[in-house]
């Protein structure tokens, strides 16, 4: 079922998270173990993140670097189908723009449709090590906004080949990714609502956030939105903080703020444990207010770790 009926379909806040694939070598027990301690929230629909290509260097007896183009973390369309299968809700695998093809995203997305899988988040990805911006794939799309229109051409039948006659339709529900407090490369939060504006005039179904901790910013965000014409859903993103490290890596990998409070309480905590705790409290205050207002979706960034949403979620759902 596609993720906008879940949405049209709920009587209260949905639960939902993402879930990484596992580091090649590692086994899907990994994603189960992930997922099955989730499951007595009834998630709906989980995403499964992609992750590119990255350049790795190693060095050699001689001294030299060898360059070599890993992908750490392959799997997203077999886990996507696994989920499917195994726990019968819908999966969601993003996609990217980057190192894809207009031709390799067609093929990608026959092969999410022949699997029965009905949902998609188009993104655009980051640049890889190595690059200072994103470089598109040879015949690839340079914005997320253009993905959106492949997909939902698609979804009219439209594919590459024009000679290609009577095509069946495919039925993608499509979510893009929207900034709370701006995309990184956006000269402003206008200027980056009037792209989103671009990725929901080419189709898209609804918005999920980037993670936040201060819901200001994602109330201020949807008021910004809907005043600029976008009236489809806009899901806010939650990651609560496990560690110290933390405070340097979440704003450095996704360029968000952490409120002072939040800041000085992490700070004070003696070891991790106590910081699980804070973010635990921190995320159910937030969750508590997101849900009172009437948010259709809660999604949880999981990043790998799960027991702290799941205290979260006991809290809140
Ligand atoms: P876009 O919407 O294309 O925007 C990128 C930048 O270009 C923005 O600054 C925007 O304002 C600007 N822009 C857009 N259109 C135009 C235009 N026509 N002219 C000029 N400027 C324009 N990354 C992964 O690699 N794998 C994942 O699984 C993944 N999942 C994510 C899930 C969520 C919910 C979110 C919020 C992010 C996720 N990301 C993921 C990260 C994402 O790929 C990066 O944030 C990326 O830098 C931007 O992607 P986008 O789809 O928002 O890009």
């Amino acid at each position: 079922m596609r993720v906008i009926d879940h949405i049209h379909n709920a009587r209260e806040t949905i639960f939902s998270f993402e879930i990484l694939p596992p580091l090649k070598g590692q086994n899907i027990r990994n994603i189960y173990d992930t997922i099955d301690p989730l499951m007595e929230f009834k998630p709906p629909f989980v995403n499964v993140t992609y992750h590119r290509e990255e350049v790795v260097y190693k060095r050699l007896d001689s001294g030299l670097l060898e360059q070599k183009v890993v992908r750490k973390r392959p799997g997203t369309v077999g886990i996507c189908a696994a989920v499917q299968n195994r726990y019968k809700i819908d999966a969601v695998p993003h996609i990217l723009c980057g190192g894809f093809s207009r031709e390799d995203t067609e093929n990608a997305l026959i092969d999410l449709d022949f699997l029965g899988i009905e949902n998609v988040l188009a993104l655009r990805g980051d640049s890889i090590k190595g690059e200072t911006y994103f470089v598109a794939e040879k015949n690839g799309h340079t914005y997320a906004s253009e993905l959106v229109g492949q997909i939902t051409g698609m979804n009219k039948g439209i594919y590459l080949d024009e000679e290609l006659k009577n095509n069946t339709p495919t039925n993608f529900c499509v979510g893009v990714a929207g900034y709370p407090e701006k995309h990184f490369e956006a000269p402003s939060i206008n200027n980056d609502i009037e792209n989103t504006i671009r990725k929901v005039e080419a189709g898209a179904d609804y918005i999920v956030t980037q993670l936040f901790f201060d819901n200001k910013s994602y109330f201020n965000y949807v008021d910004k939105c809907r005043k600029a014409g976008i009236t489809v859903p806009i899901i806010p993103g939650i990651k609560p903080i496990a560690t110290k490290r933390h405070l340097s890596v979440l704003p450095h990998r996704f360029h968000v703020d952490i409120p002072d409070d939040l800041v000085k309480a992490v700070i004070n905590c003696k070891d991790n444990a106590e910081v699980r705790e804070v973010g635990i409290e921190w995320a159910i205050e937030q969750c508590k207010e997101l849900k009172e207002s009437g948010v259709p979706v809660i999604h949880f960034y999981s990043m790998g770790k799960v027991d702290n949403i799941q205290a979260i979620a006991r809290a809140i759902f």
